[in-house]
């Protein structure tokens, strides 16, 4: 078979000889208690940087091991693209968020092979969803494996804005002491009323590590989390977005993009949020309006916007979201830490030895299988009817 894989460039300098440190922790189970991916064996050491084109998730010797063709690229945009050119005769493709392949409607109908999607990591929004279950191929994902990375920089990130720590690290950076230009916008998010869309692994994670700072949580979900749980979070729920957003001081989006979660941060609902107020965004770029973010970062309406996502990946040197007013903006990475990347990397490899092996691939795992939604993706995502 062959299996056509879509990594991120390596390191400006070359890929790493060394790394900053000698081990990462060893995780065996998620919150839940789901166990970690568990592959007959891996074939790299875990702390490697595996995302890249040299990484190539650690897979060569597996895949090539059984015989298989294994095209590793970072070119992957336009019809001279080498993804474009490896695609009609793939069986397997393999990318991740941070640099996805965007497997549209026209690739796949190209792709007369393809039976299996995974993407390295969570989040299959990249792949047209409708048209895989059209043409029946399995699409899946590595739930859990970086949510936890993603929770994390949430957290940072709601402290950047809020605490105003990027201009003041500048100023220490370049020199300055400042202390009035950093601190005439920095605030404490003890008393703040904090929320998020969407209360699943990494809505619920953000909402426990935020606890302790003395906030009040709020959540909007489909499905309300239990009363247990709002409980032990003195969690507020919202059954609906509207209500979340005019209610909070920072929104944090952690919903999947689909149907129902495109452009709902337009402007009329950023115009109904208490002035000033902080929106991060580490789930998917098109949940939020573009330039209804730009515009409301200039007029005041919003004091800053942080996150990880972006449309399309990579953006263009011009994108908006690079130079607007009030950004805590990096390129994607919160889900492709070194721990989050052997996660991921083990997983797709747990994936594709259940492919082979004609076993069945883990349930939770799975977006589209058999011509519908499956698994987190019967549960999380909607396709247009
Ligand atoms: P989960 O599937 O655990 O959680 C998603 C939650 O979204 C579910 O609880 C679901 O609710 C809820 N949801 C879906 N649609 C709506 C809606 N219309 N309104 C309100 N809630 C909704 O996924 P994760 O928490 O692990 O990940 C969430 C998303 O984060 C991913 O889909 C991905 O886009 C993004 N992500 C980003 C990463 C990064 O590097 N920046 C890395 C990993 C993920 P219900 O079950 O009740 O339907």
């Amino acid at each position: 078979m062959k299996v056509l894989c879509v990594l991120y460039p390596d390191p400006i300098n070359g890929y790493p000889k060394t790394y900053a440190r000698a081990d990462i922790p060893a995780i065996k189970n998620y919150p839940d208690g789901q166990t970690v991916p568990n592959p007959h064996a891996i074939d790299f050491i875990p702390g490697e940087l595996l995302g890249c084109k040299t990484g190539e998730l650690g897979l060569r010797k597996f895949l090539e091991g059984l015989g298989h063709t294994f095209v590793v690229t970072t070119d992957k945009d336009g019809p001279d693209s080498e993804f474009e050119k490896e695609l009609p005769d793939a069986d397997v493709v393999i990318s991740q968020p941070f640099w996805p392949a965007y497997l549209t409607k026209e690739r796949i109908a190209k792709a007369k092979n393809l039976k299996l999607a995974i993407t390295a990591g969570i989040g299959s929004d990249h792949v047209d969803l409708e048209s895989a279950i059209e043409h029946e191929i399995t699409v899946a994902e590595v739930t859990w494996s970086n949510s936890t990375s993603v929770m994390e920089h949430t957290v940072m990130s709601i402290l950047a804005l809020v605490r105003n720590f990027i201009p003041s690290h500048e100023i220490a950076k370049n020199g300055g002491w400042n202390i009035a230009d950093c601190v005439e916008r920095s605030y404490d998010a003890e008393g703040m009323n904090i929320g998020v869309l969407a209360a699943g692994r990494i809505g619920l994670g953000v909402l426990r590590r935020l606890k302790p700072f003395g906030v009040k949580l709020h959540y909007s979900e489909r499905h309300r989390l239990p009363e247990e749980i709002e409980k032990e979070l003195d969690l507020t729920y919202h059954e609906n977005v509207e209500s979340l957003a005019v209610n909070c001081d920072v929104v944090s989006i952690h919903a999947p993009l689909h149907p129902e979660t495109e452009g709902l941060f337009n402007d009329a609902l950023i115009g109904k949020m208490k002035k000033g107020s902080y929106i991060v965004n580490t789930a998917r770029a098109k949940i939020c309006d573009r330039d209804a973010i730009v515009r409301a970062l200039e007029s005041g309406q919003l004091a800053g916007y942080a996150g990880d996502v972006w449309f399309p990946q990579p953006p263009s040197a011009d994108h908006p979201w690079r130079s607007m007013p009030f950004n805590a903006m990096t390129p994607h990475i919160s889900g492709s830490s070194l721990p989050g990347q052997a996660r991921y990397a083990a997983g797709t490899r747990e994936i594709l030895e259940c492919f082979f092996e004609g076993k069945p691939i883990r349930d939770v795992y799975l977006v589209t299988k058999g011509g519908k939604l499956a698994g987190v993706g019967a549960s999380s995502y909607t396709v247009k009817k």
